[in-house]
């Protein structure tokens, strides 16, 4: 029986690739929809086995000790949802306007969310890695020191949102596959994950610059502005919905080197 990731002990919970919650929002209880990864396959309830991970943590673990940090995302990506133009605007996140007063604390607790993500995709990966970083950091240390995240706002999605749910219930959730680079001792593995418009970049690394590190003191973190001038012309005009949705979430970051070079820019 394997260990759960965080605390050592007996690994008995699923936990969601995608949030329970963004998928209940979302496609209510039960719906049709497909995932794709290389084959699409049809799922109808958000419960669906093929949206969560393997058993790699405990049910203490997923349910009780990150509830904070889950509550933390849902008040993030609903603040995100509703600030399309303020944010669009202004070019950054600012988390005391998310947050309220409270907001460094929150701030942490939606990286902790992020890292508990990250974390299942690594540890599930052909190349798993010690966390013991990110695992002191989701159950109470003050920081970590190997994980970083990195905003964007991706406007292309805004726009598609727009002229689809003029008819019906168009919503994009995008969870990118787990990139690895560097050698066997000294890996760093990152991805992203797109709720609508908004993709967090996640990096797990040794190599973070000082300076790259996160500050949970720091109130405004940049939110880089993914234009509709960054996409190939051609592209854009993809035969299937498919092909287009995946043009838009990669953009030029379609080699392996691209996204390297796009992750080793977020920790350097
Ligand atoms: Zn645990």
């Amino acid at each position: 029986m394997a260990k759960c990731w965080i605390c050592g002990n007996k690994a008995d919970s699923k936990e969601h690739k995608f949030k329970a919650s963004d998928l209940k929002r979302t496609y209510g209880k039960k719906f049709d929809c497909y995932y794709i990864q290389e084959s699409a396959t049809q799922i109808n309830s958000y419960k669906d086995n093929v949206l969560k991970f393997p058993e790699v943590i405990c049910i203490d673990c997923n349910v009780k000790k990150t509830r904070p940090h889950d509550d933390a995302y849902d008040i993030f990506v609903t603040y995100c949802f509703k600030n399309y133009e303020l944010l669009l605007e202004n070019g950054n996140l600012d988390f005391q306007k998310i947050y309220g007063t409270n907001w460094s604390n929150e701030k942490r607790n939606l990286y902790r969310y992020f890292a508990k993500h990250a974390g299942c995709k690594i540890i599930t990966s052909e190349y798993p890695q010690d966390l013991t970083d990110i695992s002191d950091f989701i159950i109470g240390a003050d920081n970590t020191q190997k994980f970083v995240l990195y905003f964007e706002l991706k406007m292309i999605i805004n726009v598609i949102h727009t002229f689809y749910n003029r008819e019906g219930k168009f919503v994009h959730l995008f969870n990118a596959q787990t990139q690895y680079y560097g050698y066997y001792d000294n890996l760093t593995l990152a991805g992203w994950l797109s709720n609508n418009w908004i993709t967090t970049n996640w990096v797990y690394s040794k190599n973070v610059n000082q300076n790259k590190k996160t500050d949970f003191n720091k109130q405004i973190e940049k939110l880089n502005i993914v234009n509709l001038d960054y996409y190939d012309k051609d592209l854009m005009e993809s035969e299937t919905l498919d092909a287009m949705i995946t043009h838009f979430e990669f953009g030029k970051l379609n080699t392996m080197e691209k996204r390297i070079e796009h992750y080793q820019k977020i920790i350097t």
